[in-house]
């Protein structure tokens, strides 16, 4: 049974209040953070973490990313009500619920079998409507392309061109790049045809994005 308690409201209040000292000031992320119950998104043993403002394994060696690095994340893409969207990682499904309550259509691809079953049956039971695509995600999701925005939630390599190609122009990817031990947080902002700026938005840590255009992990 899936249960939100006043207690846990007032964590999320409060988590909230650590985000805006952090610096984030989007007041639609930051009602996202404070709608979404992160400890459904927890492994069940240790949901009384929850609401500290830190990364934390799931299943299968992943993590469920620090509340700062998604609410960074998603201010970063200025999501708009009614844009389309794609998560590269879904993981535990967090991200993808906090992008699903601001208004957005959202694809989710995830590329380990249990982690995308388990997201999917969330979803479902939480009422979320969205896409869950098992599949390798350094590649994007071309036959649902363009997107409005790109998210990608696994430390890169690099960002390759056939996946800035899937944004509409005027669109926006936020990923992190870089080495396996530490990758900038870089921003992408397609204006034309082939043109686009790319800002970098600080250091950040997360497991490996894997697959054709990610890391070979032995
Ligand atoms: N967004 C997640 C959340 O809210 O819990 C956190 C994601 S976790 C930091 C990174 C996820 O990316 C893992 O679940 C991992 O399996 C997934 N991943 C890694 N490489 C991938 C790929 N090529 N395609 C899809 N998912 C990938």
């Amino acid at each position: 049974m899936l249960k939100d308690t006043y207690k846990d409201k007032g964590k999320r209040n409060r988590l909230v209040e650590e985000l805006i000292t952090m610096g984030i000031q989007s007041t639609s992320v930051l009602k996202a953070i404070q709608h979404v119950p992160r400890h459904f998104f927890f492994p069940k043993d240790f949901a009384d973490k929850a609401y500290e403002n830190i990364a934390f394994p799931i299943d299968k060696k992943q993590t469920i990313s620090q509340p700062y690095t998604v609410a960074k994340q998603t201010e970063l893409l200025d999501i708009q009500t009614g844009e389309k969207v794609l998560e590269i990682g879904t993981g535990s499904g967090y991200q993808a619920a906090v992008l699903k309550v601001m208004g957005v259509h959202l694809h989710t691809i995830e590329t380990i079998p249990t982690l995308h079953q388990k997201a999917k049956i969330l979803f479902s039971k939480l009422g979320l409507t969205i896409n869950a695509v098992l599949g390798d995600g350094s590649l994007g999701l071309p036959e649902l392309a363009p997107f409005d925005k790109i998210i990608i939630t696994a430390g890169a390599p690099e960002l390759k061109e056939n996946l800035l190609k899937q944004l509409k122009i005027g669109g926006k990817i936020v990923a992190p790049v870089g080495s396996l031990d530490v990758q900038k947080m870089i921003l992408i902002h397609r204006i034309g045809d082939n043109e686009y700026t790319e800002t970098d938005h600080g250091n950040f840590n997360f497991v490996p994005l894997t697959g054709f255009n990610g890391w070979t992990i032995t």
